[in-house]
């Protein structure tokens, strides 16, 4: 059976036995959301997400360009590859770096 999650997405059309999986499993989401283009692929169920966003030195009165690197993990019922635009939410810390999950791979 499919777990509400709170959030309006598509949910996946199978089901997965996967335990940090928000619609079949017990990992609940909390926190932010992100959405952005998938630019690697190749961990075993983890994808990274580049998240540009300007930062704002306050002595200089200007922005520089900003870059960090979103982990975020893939429940077995959802599939993505590099270069896909999905939807992510924030969860509990999955392993060190992982604290984002999957929840909506955009057309
Ligand atoms: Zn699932």
């Amino acid at each position: 059976m499919t777990k509400n999650i709170g959030i309006k997405v598509n949910e996946p059309k199978r089901e997965c036995e996967d335990r940090n999986c928000p619609f079949h499993g017990g990992l609940s989401i909390r926190g932010k959301l992100f959405d952005g283009k998938v630019t690697g692929d190749k961990a075993k169920q983890t994808i990274t997400l580049t998240k540009e966003e300007p930062i704002y030195f306050t002595k200089f009165k200007r922005y520089a360009r900003g870059k960090s690197i979103i982990h975020a993990h893939v429940p077995g019922c959802i599939d993505v590859v590099s270069g896909d635009h999905v939807l992510t939410a924030e969860c509990r810390p999955i392993s060190k770096s992982v604290s984002y999950v999957v929840i909506e791979v955009k057309a």
